[in-house]
């Protein structure tokens, strides 16, 4: 995949020089907005493959920006926030966040989300050339249309609900999940009991799939967020 042009979104000069400089020393396309207003005027001109975005805009508030682009665009959204709350982050993500990054962070995990991305850009591309009857990734193999889910050559007998988790995981392969995200996907409801229900299936489905569940390979933790599905290199 080429590289992708990056719209960084922030008002702050020094922060969107360290950015803009570490796009540049890694051959990274990209364009800049200092506001939200101009935010929307670049998004809807030139299209960017992904967008790194600061909620606290002078304009607007960054979750605003991002309920309007998800009107008509799934561009993917990695949010730079200096709020180190788990609330903001998990209502930018429901909003339709893809990522979060928390103010201060390393030139390496700014890098790291946006390959992220790029590997969830991929697949997504990968998925509606083969019309997705079937997702791979690494030994982990779903047969959408046979409801079947295999480790290597190994069937896993999972239960409907963990079936069901692994495919709303599978689906979403690099996107951050939040609790209310899966709960309402898998049951409808996002009361504490239904997180409280997650937590059990989700330590079940990583013990039929995870070789190592001290170290897991395809299901990350966000505590107090939610759930990524690792799309493995
Ligand atoms: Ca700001």
């Amino acid at each position: 995949m080429n590289k992708p042009l990056i719209l960084v979104v922030e008002d702050d000069a020094p922060i969107k020089n360290l950015i803009t400089t570490t796009l540049k020393t890694h051959d990274y396309k990209f364009l800049t907005a200092q506001n939200g207003e101009t935010a929307i005027r670049e998004i809807t001109s030139h299209s960017p493959d992904i967008i790194l975005l600061d909620l606290g805009l002078p304009d607007m508030d960054g979750v605003d920006l991002i309920k309007k682009v998800r009107t008509w665009s799934n561009v993917p959204i990695i949010v730079i926030s200096a709020r180190s709350e788990d609330a903001d982050k998990i209502e930018a993500l429901d909003a339709g966040a893809d990522d979060y990054l928390t103010k201060p962070f390393s030139v390496e995990e700014l890098l790291a989300r946006v390959r992220v991305t790029q590997r969830r850009l991929a697949a997504m591309q990968v998925d509606t050339i083969s019309a997705g009857s079937q997702f791979h990734n690494g030994s982990l193999t779903i047969d959408y249309a046979a409801g079947c889910a295999y480790l290597g050559k190994q069937e896993l007998h999972l239960t409907p609900i963990e079936y069901k988790l692994l495919c709303l995981m599978a689906r979403n392969v690099g996107k951050v999940l939040t609790h209310k995200f899966i709960t309402q996907n898998i049951w409808g409801s996002s009361w504490d009991s239904d997180i409280a229900s997650l937590r059990v299936f989700m330590a079940t489905l990583r013990k039929k799939i995870e070789p190592d569940t001290d170290s897991p390979q395809f299901i990350q933790t966000h505590i107090g967020v939610g759930y990524r599905m690792i799309k493995v290199e």
